[in-house]
């Protein structure tokens, strides 16, 4: 009982968001350490049809919570929620995906159930009565260990970190559905409506090359050097890290990573983008990738066929003085 998990699935607008399929990947992990038995909760408004299939595909039993108040991703009362489930049920992980949303309905969590939390995990392992949480940091760079010794652990796990289908000997063809309300849904975050992205962007899921400028670009004049170079290639398209289209130097449409599109192009060119998890997490699954990076230790390193060790706006030019040379 001790070592339960609970699996806490992100949905918007009564869809299971992809990524929550990870998290059963994070808890075959933890069974096989524990022992513990997994099951997912699924919170919406509407959303026993899609729960139902979610928890068929990935073969684990959910408990649906359904409210109106939980149509939209509401990080406060899906906290609430876990942490009313928690002190009736034990737990001993409670895992969210690395998410805005996971992260801030775990912390509450963790308050609120008096439990450590862990968040940004990539990896973990057995040592002795513990288990050790690995952490990336400086995207990438770095790996921590982290040992949590006392009591509940709430986790979030990073996107691409975990299998979507692992080898679990607990996963089941038919898994039971419980469904239920909740009744005190008074918190003070309230989300009202979302609006759907003005999207009329050439799609980057469709190109054959891609090629994405990341931090390294340097300054917004020099995107010209990245379009130029796309110009070149038949069904080819410009994307970006989520840096740039913070800074609104591409549209949102073009983000590749955890919280931006999934791309799986011939050739993937990386320009100046570190290799953080959340961004490789959009883009390993391409044919091809190369990178153009002045740091020989990035991480983008690590996922590419094909690496530069030189400054983009150097390399840029001459790539594309070369190819309209032909
Ligand atoms: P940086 O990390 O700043 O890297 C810039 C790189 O450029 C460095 O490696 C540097 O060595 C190199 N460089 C510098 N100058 C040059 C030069 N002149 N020539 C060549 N190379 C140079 N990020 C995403 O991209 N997509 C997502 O969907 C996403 N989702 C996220 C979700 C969450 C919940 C969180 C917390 C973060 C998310 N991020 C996402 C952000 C992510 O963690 C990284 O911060 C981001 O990917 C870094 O972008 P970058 O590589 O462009 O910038």
């Amino acid at each position: 009982m001790k070592n339960n998990i609970l699996l806490v699935a992100e949905t918007i607008d009564n869809q299971v968001a992809p990524v929550s399929a990870e998290l059963s990947g994070l808890a075959a992990r933890l069974s096989a350490i524990t022992g513990g038995r997994a099951n997912f909760l699924i919170a919406g408004s509407d959303i026993v049809g899609p729960a139902g299939e979610f928890a068929a595909k990935t073969g684990r039993p959910a408990l649906v919570i359904q409210h109106p108040s939980l149509c939209y991703p509401n990080p406060e009362l899906l906290a609430d929620v876990v942490s009313d489930l928690a002190a009736r049920q034990s737990f001993h992980y409670i895992c969210f995906p690395h998410t805005a949303t996971g992260c801030q309905a775990a912390a509450r969590a963790a308050v609120k159930t008096n439990a450590v939390c862990v968040s940004g995990i990539s990896d973990l392992r057995a040592d002795e009565d513990d288990i050790i949480f690995q952490r990336s940091l400086f995207n990438g760079k770095l790996a921590m260990d982290i040992r949590a010794t006392d009591g509940p652990v709430v986790l979030t796990a990073l996107p691409g970190a975990f299998s979507k289908s692992p080898d679990d000997p607990g996963l089941t063809a038919d898994p039971e559905i419980i469904v239920r309300s909740v009744e005190n849904t008074a918190v003070a975050y309230q989300p009202l409506t979302i609006t759907a992205a003005d999207d009329t962007d050439a799609g980057i899921d469709r190109a054959d090359i891609i090629i994405a400028a990341g931090r390294g670009i340097g300054d917004r004049e020099n995107l010209e050097l990245v379009h130029r170079l796309a110009r070149l290639f038949p069904n080819a398209a410009v994307a970006a890290s989520r840096p740039l289209c913070d800074l609104k130097w591409l549209p949102y449409s073009r983000q590749v990573g955890a919280t931006g599109k999934t791309v799986a192009p011939k050739l993937y060119l990386a320009c100046g983008i570190s290799g953080a998890q959340q961004h490789v997490y959009g883009m390993k699954d391409s044919q091809w990738i190369a990178a153009i990076n002045t740091d020989p230790n990035a991480a983008i390193f690590s996922v590419a066929d094909y690496c530069v060790v030189e400054d983009v706006t150097t390399f840029l030019p001459v790539l594309a003085d070369m190819y309209e040379n032909r």
